[in-house]
């Protein structure tokens, strides 16, 4: 592999006078769109101008205590359907040639500020003074995070119960180091740790660990967050087939410390990525860059209707990956190990729309063909494990087993027992999960004031 280095670290931000000369394109509206389009109300008005006027640490604390992880959702928001969607400059520059004008920014000059807060060793959290009551978190993902943060800050005593050995969730063992690296997330994570949160890794809250026996030990409600760790697939239950990967498996490797493994399974191979959405890119991104031989997107949908970004798509093409669009998977080939040496396609055309609003795939009879692959990697949709109902008894789900809770506050039909994250809405953004632990930590404090 060529470039191992990079793989690990994300490219650099703005500096400084970046920061600053974006931030004076700002056109100061009065009722700033910007702001109403962020979902977790990090309030890019506010920090924009402040930046603006010099009066950077006040820019910094109006970011980080809206948003505990305001410097990665700076990095990873789509920022072109969320705050800069509604930025006034991109209204100005409609009809314009292109590079005329543009929305301000926003993502980079949040992340910029964040980072010169580390910079500058600018610490906008003290320890509060403590409370008694006691509150557990389950998952250390955004979601749980930032709830934690938010009761944190108010000085109840929050635990955050995670699974895996380091915390993070998706930002740790999910997203690709070269896109959001270990040690941004460190440094963020400080930030919450500063608040006195602590944080139990190792520690699944499972059937026999479950949310009855965080109850039982004191804790006077829980949050629970533990996103979607469970994969579809397209192989048959109970079958195993050698080089077929969930995406959840094989991205989760390379920041897991079975890099090195990785690296042997796919460096000069041929390699298949399965799906259209944001984890398909990362999939493909990183195994063009641990120097597969091709990489192949297979796609059963059209190029448009692919739900990855746009900046994503159009990376991923200028990487050399080949977009095998209106394909659709419909088993494997394997050899005499069962090792996979292929997939087996339909080709599709597309009919009429379905529930969604999307035009369907249907298949094309006879178009069946084989395209060799030693690498399978299947990116079609994390879901929740079989038995996760079990780790929250009494909290009802729906039947992709999502959790089932109030939209404005988390709860759900568990009194004390609040929900938020990609566990309540499906594969969603580290925006509104950070919007959801905010929500149910509010609800949370109601909670617990209204039990005395
Ligand atoms: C590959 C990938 C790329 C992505 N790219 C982007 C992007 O560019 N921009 C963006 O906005 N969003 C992106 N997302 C989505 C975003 O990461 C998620 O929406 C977000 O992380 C959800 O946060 P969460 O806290 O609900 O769950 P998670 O981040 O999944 O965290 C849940 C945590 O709970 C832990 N856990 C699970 N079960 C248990 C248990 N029983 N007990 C204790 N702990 C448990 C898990 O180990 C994990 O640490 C991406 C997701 C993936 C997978
Ligand atoms: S958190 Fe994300 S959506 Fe909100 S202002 Fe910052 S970059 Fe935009």
């Amino acid at each position: 592999m060529k470039h191992k280095k990079s793989f690990f670290h994300m490219r650099k931000g703005f500096d400084f006078a970046q920061a600053v000369v974006e931030a004076h394109r700002c056109l100061l509206c009065h009722d700033a769109p910007c702001s109403q389009g962020c979902p977790a109300d990090t309030r890019p008005a506010e920090f924009i101008r402040k930046l603006r006027f010099k009066n950077i640490t006040g820019a910094i604390r109006t970011i980080k205590e809206n948003n505990v992880l305001g410097g990665a959702c700076g990095v990873l928001c789509p920022t072109h359907r969320l705050c800069e969607k509604a930025c006034s400059a991109r209204m100005v520059s409609e009809g314009l040639p292109e590079g005329a004008d543009r929305p301000i920014q926003i993502g980079k000059i949040q992340r910029f500020l964040v980072e010169h807060s580390w910079d500058i060793g600018f610490r906008v959290f003290e320890k509060p003074a403590p409370r008694t009551e006691k509150v557990a978190v389950v998952g250390s993902g955004p979601a749980g995070l930032s709830c934690a943060a938010e009761l944190a800050k108010d000085g109840y005593k929050v635990t955050v119960f995670e699974a895996r050995p380091e915390p993070g969730g998706a930002l740790r063992y999910g997203v690709v180091s070269y896109r959001f690296d270990s040690k941004f997330l460190k440094k963020e994570l400080t930030d919450v740790k500063a608040l006195g949160v602590r944080f139990q890794c190792n520690s699944p809250v499972d059937a026999d660990n479950g949310v009855d026996r965080l109850l039982a030990q004191g804790f006077a409600a829980v949050f629970v967050a533990p996103g979607l760790w469970a994969a579809a697939t397209l192989v048959p239950a109970g079958q195993r087939i050698g080089g077929v990967f969930s995406s959840v498996d094989y991205l989760s490797a390379l920041r897991d410390g079975r890099f090195e493994q990785m690296i042997k399974r796919i460096e000069g191979k041929d390699v298949a990525v399965i799906g259209g959405g944001s984890v398909a890119m990362d999939c493909v991104g990183s195994a063009v860059r641990l120097g597969a031989r091709d990489v192949h997107l297979i796609y059963r949908r059209s190029f448009t209707q692919m739900p990855a970004e746009p900046d994503e798509r159009v990376e991923a093409q200028e990487a050399g990956v080949h977009f095998l669009l209106l394909n659709q998977p419909v088993g494997y080939v394997t050899d005499s190990r069962k090792q996979v040496k292929g997939v087996r396609l339909v080709r599709t055309r597309l009919g009429k729309e379905d529930a969604s609003g999307r035009r369907r795939p249907v298949p094309v009879k006879g178009s069946e063909w084989i395209l060799p692959a030693r690498v399978i990697i299947e990116a079609i949709g994390n879901v929740a494990p079989a038995d996760s109902p079990k780790w929250y008894p009494g909290v009802r789900v729906d039947r992709r087993l999502l959790v089932e809770a109030d939209p404005k506050t988390g709860a759900t039909s568990r009194p004390g027992v609040f929900a938020g994250g990609d566990i309540v809405r499906g594969p969603a953004l580290v925006v509104q999960a950070v919007q959801d632990g905010k929500a149910a930590a509010r609800a949370i404090k109601d909670y617990l004031s209204n039990q005395k």
